[in-house]
């Protein structure tokens, strides 16, 4: 059996396609977003990934709020 990557949290969530709550591959992930603003080159922002297991509609959100 193939090792298996690190567990994800699994959260009961809506989902407007589903129209109900369904379980959701919950993850954040890192995305690097390049600012032509000189001093800040380049900033790494937190965005969170939620995927409905049900239908595979994918939501990122930002989660700073600038
Ligand atoms: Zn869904």
């Amino acid at each position: 059996m193939a090792s298996t990557p690190e567990p994800t949290d699994r959260m009961a969530e809506y989902c407007p396609t589903c129209r109900a709550e369904r379980p959701h591959d919950v993850s954040v992930t890192l995305v690097t977003e390049s600012d032509t603003t000189a001093n800040a080159a380049y900033s790494r922002e937190p965005y969170r990934v939620s995927e409905c297991l049900d239908c595979g509609r994918r939501t990122e959100r930002r989660m700073n709020d600038a």
